[in-house]
């Protein structure tokens, strides 16, 4: 099957991502990468074998299906770990292959250790506590309910550990209640440590709370969006941007790079409309160019007449509505564009580039939308 356009995937801004990482993290603190969302759009069996390359020996999952793909790409016999959704009934399999998860209510808890019973194999878990996200997590309430089933099972269950999420550390205007989070946490720890139930890895730390709240970087830190290359939101840059060094102000550096090429050129006099309806026309005599990408690959319609791509090392704009499949843009410009030329959408050409956030800029989207977006039948290549 031809394809219209794939994703370049950079093995160099990878490494450059996670030693960016490790020294913000320090020796002592394990990095487990996050891979839900497949990936973040960059496909988990392009990214399992990329990180371990770089050392990581952790993954976090979503959901079930997730995590046996990642056990099935490591080549490093890693460890992953569920923090999402599961069925009891796949708890068999997790367990046989050492697969670690989130348990946040009892139901799964006595699942876990019904199914660690049988296979005569300890299920290994992480204890999430509610703190102040109100998703998932144990209440303070159930604490002793919840110490007494651990103390009384610990033959069935390996306390992998003991955990909870931040609901927002992207942003400052959550900065009470993380703190209160933190709080509440350490909260939880204490008092579990004074029941002697000590768990292997304390861990709270997403990207963002990494990055801008450096104690909640504790024995593991769950890391996506910025081993991806992107700060979770400008504020977590903005709140960093001081303290990077003078030679190194951009220490994430992007991993995807979406291209395509020029299907075929046209000219249009003046005054004629381009594409459907009549949302654009052609002020002067044009040449556009056709890009075989539209909003069945995940370019929004939201980019009709506003878009940006780079053909020929300069930026051209998108004229006309976005359609399933094409857009048209404008090369009155540019000299000498023809079918075949390669068309960038994000990513860099020439001394020009066209980055993720700004692409999402214009959308509305978060950096994490517009990534697990991108379609999954686009093919993914790993390039140096
Ligand atoms: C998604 C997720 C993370 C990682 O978040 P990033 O902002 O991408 O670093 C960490 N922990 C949990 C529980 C998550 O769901």
């Amino acid at each position: 099957m031809q394809h219209t356009s794939y994703i370049e995937i950079s093995k160099s801004a990878y490494a450059k991502n996670i030693d960016f990482l490790r020294s913000e993290v320090g020796k002592k603190t394990e990095i487990s990468i996050v891979v839900k969302g497949n990936a973040y759009g960059h496909g988990i069996e392009n990214i399992v074998p990329l990180a371990e390359e770089n050392g990581i020996r952790h993954f976090s999952t979503f959901s079930s299906d997730e995590a046996f793909r990642v056990y099935n790409s490591s080549l490093h016999n890693s460890q992953v770990m569920i923090m999402g959704m599961l069925e009891n009934a796949d708890l068999e399999e997790i367990t046989l292959k050492g697969i670690s998860f989130f348990v946040f209510e009892f139901d799964r808890l006595e699942a876990a250790i019904s199914t660690a019973k049988k296979l005569k194999k300890k299920a290994k878990v992480h204890i999430e506590v509610e703190t102040g996200f109100h998703r998932t997590g144990f209440e303070w309430e159930d604490r002793e309910k919840l110490a007494k089933i651990l103390q009384e099972n610990q033959d069935c269950l390996d306390l992998k550990g003991l955990c909870t999420h931040y609901a927002g550390a992207e942003s400052i205007s959550n900065y009470v209640r993380v703190r209160r989070q933190i709080k509440e946490y350490k909260r939880f720890k204490k008092w579990f440590s004074a029941q002697r139930l000590i768990f292997e890895k304390y861990h709270t730390a997403c990207s963002a709370a990494t990055l801008s709240y450096p104690e909640t970087v504790m024995d593991m830190v769950r890391i996506g969006i910025a081993s991806y290359g992107l700060w979770p939101t400008m504020e977590t840059y903005m709140y960093r941007f001081q303290s990077l060094p003078e030679n190194n102000k951009n220490p994430l550096k992007r991993l995807i790079s979406w291209k395509s090429s020029v299907m075929n050129t046209k000219k249009v006099d003046m005054g004629e409309f381009i594409g459907y309806g009549s949302s654009y026309m052609a002020p002067r005599n044009m040449s556009i160019a056709l890009v075989p990408i539209g909003y069945g690959h995940g370019y929004s319609r939201l980019l009709s007449n506003q878009g940006k791509v780079l053909v020929r090392g300069k930026m051209v704009t998108v004229v006309g509505t976005v359609t399933m499949n094409s857009i048209a843009v404008d090369v009155t410009d540019v000299e000498d564009v023809s079918k075949g030329d390669e068309v960038v959408i994000i990513g860099c050409q020439q001394d020009k580039e066209i980055t993720v956030a700004s692409f999402g800029e214009s959308t509305q989207q978060v950096n994490y939308e517009l990534l697990t977006r991108l379609p999954l039948d686009i093919p993914r290549k790993v390039v140096d």
